[in-house]
């Protein structure tokens, strides 16, 4: 378990490579470098054989649990297999070579490859206009607001109040905060869906947005999502969608066609992307065509009978400005595209059927162990409570950390707020039944476990390279430094 440091496999005079003799004439670096601008002191390089050196990264790349090592019901987040192919398409050296002073006329597949994209999302989702500059979800949501306040103060009045159910993730209020508003929370009814009594409550000539996620962070379908269109149109308020949860929509519903208005993707998310550690996303928004004026600029349109398919276009005066360095994250959209292009519109509605098929299937199972506070139906993903089980002193906390000794990343816990320890399980369409089921026995194994010995659950987990950590103080007090011996 103990992998040294590098430095520590260091032994002084090895080398992972060799050279030939140089063949042409040898200039010391005294003659190449002024004085001043050279080193002192040579830099501390770990001296190590290729062998040694990659033994060294495999071994570090299995402490960690990812997607390549096991399951991951990471509910919320979507870890789903990302197809390698996505990964060979982003490292083409006609896109990794690529740099955005370049001029146009070098960048015309690029430009295509944005230009298509957009569109394909406008085609899933049923929106107008789409940029793609947004770096995340998050960062979605706020370019989506800064959007729908430049639209509510192009009609003379930016309004006060974002509105939200219960449910919601916490970056929709944060980004409602940033970009300006007051959060207004509404309830959610026993069914875990939006209470239509107290959202017609807390909607006025004053909220700027119902933001809301379809399905719900309980991976349920708004179904009275016709209603609340209603409700937040008749006050002259935009319904923004938070399209975490787009993989259970995917060529069955689009966003457009019941009632919102703007709407963000995770493409690293719903269209395959590696995002575990929080590395880089991507969150395009897309909006109905009276808020495509104020979206970021450049916009990658279609020309206009031009020589060529595809332009970026700066000009609007309306737009927000920019949200990102450029275009945004190029390689999650080369990845985003890739997918789409390999699944088309047939395997895109498979995605999504066979996401929600899984959910259901791992649900019922475990149903019968755990408690269920909203019976359904369900799409992607579900949400369980571990309050039975606390009853024996084993929180919901216990058993995510148990998984872990079981090879299985663990499920949400927690959120959403409004489920009492709460588990949030998102199996996700690439996991065949056998995973799912081994999935369900470990869940099974570990409620054995607390009937027999519930107190040996604190001490888990046992087999990672780490056990139980402060989690607070973990992440405050980040400790990794290098100290040479
Ligand atoms: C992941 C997620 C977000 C935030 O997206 P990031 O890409 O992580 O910034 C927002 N809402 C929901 C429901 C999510 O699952």
């Amino acid at each position: 378990m103990n992998e040294p440091l590098i430095f520590e496999l260091s032994a002084e005079g090895r080398e992972g490579f060799s050279l030939p003799e140089a063949d042409v004439p040898v200039r010391p670096v005294e003659k190449l470098i002024p004085a001043p601008l050279r080193r002192r002191v040579p830099p501390r390089f770990p001296e190590i054989s290729e062998l040694d050196a990659v033994r060294h990264f495999v071994h570090l790349s299995v402490k960690n649990h990812h997607l390549d090592r096991g399951f991951y019901p990471l509910g919320s987040c979507t870890m789903k297999y990302n197809p390698k192919v996505n990964e060979t398409a982003a490292g083409l050296d006609g896109f990794t070579g690529l740099h955005p002073f370049q001029p146009v006329n070098g960048t015309r597949g690029a430009l295509r490859m944005m230009g298509e994209l957009a569109d394909y999302l406008g085609a899933v989702s049923g929106m107008d206009a789409v940029t793609l500059q947004p770096s995340a979800g998050a960062h979605g949501e706020m370019t989506g607001l800064k959007v729908v306040r430049a639209f509510h103060e192009s009609r003379g009045n930016p309004r006060r109040t974002v509105v939200l159910p219960d449910s919601a993730h916490g970056t929709n209020p944060a980004s409602a905060a940033v970009s300006g508003y007051a959060c207004v929370q509404v309830r959610s009814d026993n069914r875990g869906l939006v209470d239509l009594e107290d959202l017609d409550r807390h909607l006025d000539g004053e909220t700027a947005a119902f933001m809301l996620t379809n399905p719900n962070t309980l991976g349920l379908f708004e179904r009275q999502i016709a209603s609340i269109a209603e409700m937040v149109h008749r006050r002259g308020a935009l319904l923004y969608m938070d399209g975490a949860n787009l993989n259970a929509l995917l060529g069955i519903v689009r966003p457009g066609d019941i009632g919102f208005d703007v709407v963000h993707f995770n493409l690293h998310k719903t269209f395959s992307t590696p995002h575990g550690g929080g590395g880089p996303g991507s969150g395009p928004v897309g909006v109905r065509s009276p808020l495509a004026a104020f979206l970021p600029r450049p916009m990658i349109r279609r020309s206009a009978g031009g020589r060529y398919d595809w332009e970026a276009d700066s000009e609007e005066s309306a737009s927000i400005g920019k949200m990102n360095a450029f275009y945004g994250h190029f390689a999650v959209m080369v990845r985003a595209y890739a997918y789409i292009r390999m699944l088309g519109a047939q395997g895109l509605r498979a995605v999504s059927e066979n996401a929600v098929l899984n959910a259901n299937y791992l649900m019922r199972r475990l149903e019968k162990s755990f408690d269920l506070p909203h019976p359904g139906p369900h799409l992607h993903e579900f949400v369980l409570s571990g309050d039975r089980q606390k009853e024996s002193g084993v929180r919901t906390l216990d058993i995510a950390k148990r998984l872990l000794d079981y090879g299985v990343h663990a499920p949400t816990v927690y959120f959403p707020l409004i489920v009492h320890e709460a588990l949030m399980i998102e199996p996700t369409e690439t996991e065949s039944r056998e995973t799912l089921d081994a999935f369900a026995e470990a869940m099974e194994s570990i409620l054995a476990e607390i009937a027999e010995n519930p107190e040996a659950l604190h001490d888990a987990p046992r087999t990672t390279p780490v056990g139980r950590l402060d989690e607070g103080a973990a992440a405050r007090n980040l400790d990794i430094r290098f100290r040479p011996g």
